[in-house]
């Protein structure tokens, strides 16, 4: 289809969310009906951080959306669903640590690193003269910051900005496009404006900017051959992946990089500073032994882990409240932009990338036409907002109270302090409800999509 006729889906930030949705896009687009703009306010791709989850029901969609050969390779075990501990759950604020489970799921969790994931994204970007096959037309326009938006009012009554979104970005010129997509991150943008500009927007006022979790996370990479040498035998060397607890504290630790790599994700939790703000900075390299001097007294296999980690940073857990509407008229939020939540779930990513999967399927369909219909745009949002608010509100309530699970905060915990002996049968019960809540990780995204996709056609029927 000639490029000027296509519907022009304009994504703002080129994350994991964003990256997914361009690439989804380009796998359901059969009529070759769309065309997509990426705009990314750095001036080059890069991700920070380190390890990342993918949980069996995220790979059904990566797979289908073409990324399965790239990945596989990529990950620490080949995707099957097989039962795999996810997690041996150690009570490690004590000299003599010990085992309390192992949480077990069918498929385990595949454990990448950040880099590489996003790469691969890159990779299957759609782009003139990359060799991926074109369905969507996609062009990536690097260092373009949006700074606004503006709908253009129409005289039809029933949808008033039925006319193209105007993008200002700074210093560059202003372009156009039929859709806006805000994958801007936790701090977006588009959802600030998009906000301001619904009826009552004092009603929002609580969901622009992100508030603490309560949580300051310690990060860093371990290299496996130097932990050989510091450790011989450590337990990290050669485990899918383990939890640290403790009162108040716990650290995820698991191989990234195809086992090159032990990734540690070192959580402190203080009730206090949740929903509080935050003005500093969210992230930035500390020394070793502000790390250490967190978890002294804690068992020893995971205080060597800390003295592996050259270049620890510290970073400051933001969430978002949980907001009710993420599209109106020809606006979409999509990713962080719409729910950031608590990591203790390792589910953000994944939720992002359920929106770009029900997304591109809504508007790849071939019941929506070309030149888009607002008719038929009111349908995709309404189905959009119907389908991905619970989704991500489910999942984004789960992470925090994984977060208290963890800390050994639940009911009954109360009158332990960091260090002390907790009865053995209370953490098992305690880690059993941590394992129901990762059921949803093996549920099926195909079952969302298809449901999304009746929608659509059920509509179509009263159109
Ligand atoms: C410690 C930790 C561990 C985690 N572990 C997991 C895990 O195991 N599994 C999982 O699924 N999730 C995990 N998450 C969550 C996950 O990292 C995020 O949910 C995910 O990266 C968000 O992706 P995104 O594309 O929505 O946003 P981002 O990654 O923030 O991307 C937004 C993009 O938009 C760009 N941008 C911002 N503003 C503008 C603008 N005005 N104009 C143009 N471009 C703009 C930014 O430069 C950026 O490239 C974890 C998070 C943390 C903090």
């Amino acid at each position: 289809m000639p490029q000027q006729e296509r519907i022009r889906v304009a994504i703002v930030g080129a994350g994991i969310a964003g990256l997914t949705l361009a690439v989804a896009l380009n796998a359901f687009d059969s009529e070759q009906k769309i065309a997509v703009d990426l705009y990314e306010s750095a001036p080059e791709l890069s991700e920070i951080g380190a390890g990342i989850n993918v949980w069996p029901r995220t790979w059904e969609i990566l797979r289908e959306i073409g990324l399965g050969d790239a990945l596989i390779p990529l990950f620490d075990h080949y995707p099957d669903l097989k039962p795999r501990v996810i997690w041996e759950i150690r009570k490690a604020d004590q000299k003599n640590g010990f085992k309390v489970i192992d949480i077990m799921q069918n498929g385990g969790a595949l454990r990448i690193h950040r880099a590489d994931f996003q790469r691969s994204l890159i990779n299957y970007l759609p782009l003139a003269g990359s060799g991926v096959p074109v369905n969507t037309t996609c062009t990536l326009h690097l260092s373009h910051k949006l700074v606004d938006y503006s709908l253009s009012i129409s005289s039809t009554a029933s949808y008033p900005n039925s006319g193209p979104v105007t993008l200002h970005f700074a210093d560059k010129p202003s372009k156009t496009c039929d859709i806006l997509v805000g994958a801007d991150g936790i701090k977006s943008t588009v959802r600030r404006l998009f906000l301001s500009r619904l009826p009552s927007p004092e009603r929002y006022v609580k969901f622009l900017d992100p508030i603490r979790t309560g949580t300051v996370v310690y990060r860093g990479l371990v290299d496996k051959e130097e932990l050989r040498k510091a450790s011989p035998g450590h337990r990290a060397l050669d485990h899918p992946g383990l939890t640290y607890v403790g009162k108040g504290k716990h650290a995820v630790v698991y191989p990234v990089s195809g086992g090159k790599y032990v990734n540690v994700v070192a959580a402190v939790h203080d009730k206090s500073k949740q929903g509080t703000t935050w003005e500093g900075q969210l992230h930035q390299e500390v020394s070793q032994s502000e790390f250490y001097d967190r978890f002294v007294g804690w068992e020893e296999e995971f205080q060597t882990l800390i003295h592996c980690i050259r270049r620890p940073t510290r970073w400051v857990l933001q969430a978002l409240n949980h907001l009710d509407i993420f599209a109106k008229e020809r606006v979409f939020l999509l990713g962080d932009s719409a729910h950031a939540m608590a990591p203790h779930l390792g589910a953000g990513a994944s939720v992002g990338i359920e929106d770009a999967y029900i997304l591109a399927s809504l508007l790849a369909h071939p019941s929506i036409p070309h030149p888009l219909s607002m008719q038929h745009l009111s349908r995709i949002t309404d189905i959009y907002n119907n389908t991905r608010v619970p989704q991500a509100m489910s999942r984004s309530k789960a992470s925090s109270d994984q977060g208290h699970l963890f800390a050994l905060s639940a009911p009954g915990f109360e009158r332990f302090a960091e260090g002390d002996d907790v009865p053995r049968d209370m953490l098992v019960d305690l880690f059993h409800q941590v394992e129901e809540n990762w059921s949803w990780a093996t549920s099926k995204a195909d079952i969302d999509r298809r449901q999304a996709t009746d929608l659509l056609l059920e509509s179509r029927a009263r159109l």
